[in-house]
């Protein structure tokens, strides 16, 4: 196969380095190598969650007139589960995972691929389109092109993390089989799968990686079908770049946004968008882009810091009883990446550390096997990813959830256009950019420390320090700096440079949307039943104060030593008549389950209050219906 010469038009204000150049180290460090070791390494992952995703492609559930549990999307498993064993032969640079894995792919595809392409789940080559009408349970939804996706995907960054061709070879197929399939039907990806084409849509991101991949016109030319009818003035539903215009709230686009407004598919398609303004420049595809999530920012930021309620764009920001899908932390990372890279505004590393450190980190659960479906704000649990679509050892969420360690860590640090090194995320980590190493250290946001970033330089140049939107100022080796747009900037020499930052982590307070929420939607209530039934009765109703250190939520827990009383049943505090402070406390048994746990004083005329407290994701990445938690204080 040809070389590729694709030049994009829009160079990225920050190159981040790749997956291979950095490491995480510290907490996230170990939290990621537990998940590699348990999904990448162990017996179960090599054995039985393999040949499951495997299967899938003999028994056809999907659509199997005999079978499975009726619609299904069996298809995403095998490219999910290969999209994070590519990000993990990247991260880890073992060889040996490399040639393992390209002995399954090579297997995989010689068993399964069609002579047309076609490689799918999914018996009928020809079902793309839904029919929520039919009486055939099977026909109500279709996911064909969503689990094609997935598998194409794999097998392009299967190609990237390898240089194997066979892969790259196999995704081509795939590609020509759709754009000829679509052709013969005579239908559009709008026209196909669920969520009115959103879902078919996203194959934008992958299909423009072919594009680059092998230069190939045809493929540029399905994504410009696929943009044209994303931002279409004429278009349905799936318009988003057009709708993300418009003045009301997403929730109010739709007649039935708990059906319509999906968040992950929506953000799959923006992701994709975002690539498709750096291959081409198009100034208006950003700027829809920058519209839409100015929406998902107002409107539908959850208070684990990932955006919707449990998988919809619902007003999420009015809503108490905290929900978000683990894939929509992931796929909110990777929007906020994508825009943070194209415009170096550091407003975007603000959001990815959040929801990372937040959202994500709660619902990895302890050990890194399997994680949270849906993440909850308080209660007993969150949403256990729960077996799926007729399979045992896949889930949606849990498939998905290793990449957004790798996301995080080429995000620490990236090359500015100007040559100048930038640090944007400060978790203990390690990263190579060009000739240029940095190493950062001193267990933020976690300890009362400085941060300490080492750069060995290969020759004098600028070093650049993202400054979070909650800190006024930063003390750099003992001097207090203002920012200018979220930026410091110091002056490196050829060698070895070490700074010591302090970031302002007094505790912040804040009020849960000021408006008064009326109700918790039923369908949240009929959830937390579902396969949570100790969480009944504990949907909240009330709005409270949030409290802060730094980039954490703090939250209150059984692992934190809070009492379940003190947890779930406190009093409702309002921001305006409470002063906090928050200092280290002593190890006990009580809270030995967090990384640091601390002791939260409130503070008005005559009262004070003082509450065990840790980082929310502490306290709740455990799948214990025994477990308490809250972040409502
Ligand atoms: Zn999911």
């Amino acid at each position: 196969m040809k070389t590729s010469v694709i030049v994009n038009a829009v160079r990225d204000a920050l190159a981040p380095t790749s997956v291979a150049d950095a490491r995480l180290l510290g907490h996230v460090g170990a939290t990621a190598d537990s998940c590699i070791r348990a999904r990448i390494y162990s017996d179960w992952a090599r054995g039985a969650m393999y040949e499951e995703c495997v299967n899938s492609f003999r028994t056809h559930w999907d659509d199997a007139p005999d079978g499975g549990n009726g619609w299904g999307w069996q298809n995403e498993y095998w490219g999910k589960t290969m999209l994070c064993v590519a990000g993990a032969i990247a991260y880890t640079g073992d060889k040996a995972l490399a040639q393992r894995a390209l002995e399954k792919a090579h297997a995989f595809v010689r068993e399964f691929q069609k002579p047309n392409g076609y490689l799918s789940t999914y018996a009928g080559e020809d079902f793309l389109r839904s029919n929520p009408d039919s009486e055939d349970a099977r026909a109500q939804a279709c996911f064909n092109v969503w689990g094609r996706k997935y598998t194409l995907w794999a097998l392009v960054e299967l190609h990237k993390a390898t240089g194997d061709s066979e892969c790259l070879t196999a995704a081509v197929k795939m590609a020509d089989h759709l754009i000829a399939q679509l052709s013969r039907l005579g239908l559009t990806l709008a026209k196909t799968g669920a969520w009115h084409g959103i879902s078919s849509m996203s194959i934008l991101r992958p299909m423009l990686e072919l594009h680059r991949l092998t230069g190939t016109d045809r493929y540029l030319a399905l994504a410009d079908e696929i943009v044209r009818d994303l931002s279409s003035e004429s278009g349905g539903p799936e318009a988003i770049l057009r709708d993300a215009r418009r003045e009301d709230k997403i929730a109010e686009w739709y007649p039935i946004p708990t059906f319509w407004a999906k968040a992950y598919e929506t953000m799959s398609c923006l992701e994709g968008l975002a690539d498709y303004y750096r291959l081409t420049g198009r100034k208006d595809i950003l700027d829809g882009i920058v519209a839409y999530h100015g929406h998902l920012v107002r409107e539908e930021l959850n208070p684990m810091c990932g955006v919707g309620h449990f998988d919809h764009f619902v007003n999420a920001a009015a809503r108490v009883n905290g929900m978000t899908e683990l894939c929509d932390v992931t796929h909110w990372i990777r929007l906020n990446r994508e825009l943070l890279l194209l415009t170096g505004e550091t407003r975007y590393a603000d959001l990815i550390e959040e929801a990372f450190l937040n959202a994500f980190l709660a619902g990895v659960f302890r050990g890194g096997r399997w994680g949270a479906h849906i993440v909850r704000s308080h209660g007993t649990r969150h949403l256990p990813a729960p077996a799926q679509t007729g399979m045992v050892h896949h889930q949606c969420c849990p498939d998905n959830m290793m990449r957004t360690f790798f996301d995080y860590s080429a995000s620490q640090v990236a090359r500015a256009s100007d040559g100048a090194l930038s640090v944007l995320l400060y978790t203990d980590g390690a990263a190579t950019s060009g000739a240029d190493r940095v190493e950062i250290s001193g267990g933020y946001p976690w300890s009362d420390g400085p941060i300490v970033v080492k750069a060995t330089l290969a020759a004098d140049g600028k070093v650049r320090f993202r400054v979070p939107h909650w800190s006024a100022t930063v003390q750099i080796d003992g001097q207090t700096i203002t920012p200018r747009d979220g930026w410091v900037e110091m002056a490196g020499r050829a060698g070895v440079n070490s700074w010591s930052l302090r970031f302002d982590m007094s505790p912040r307070l804040a009020n849960w949307n000021a408006r008064a929420h009326d109700e918790v939607p039923d369908y949240t209530v009929t959830y937390m039943e579902w396969c949570t039934p100790d969480m009944v009765g504990l949907a909240r109703v009330e709005p409270a104060l949030l409290a802060f250190r730094g980039p954490l939520v703090l939250a209150k827990g059984r692992l934190a030593g809070t009492s379940r009383d003190e947890t779930l049943f406190a009093m409702t505090r309002r921001a305006q008549d409470w002063r906090a402070t928050l200092r280290q406390a002593p190890r006990t048994a009580a809270n030995a389950g967090v990384v640091q746990p601390w002791t939260l004083t409130f503070e008005r005329a005559g009262d004070t209050y003082d509450i065990p407290v840790a980082d929310f994701a502490s306290v709740s990445n455990v799948d214990d219906p025994a477990n308490w938690f809250s972040l409502w204080f």
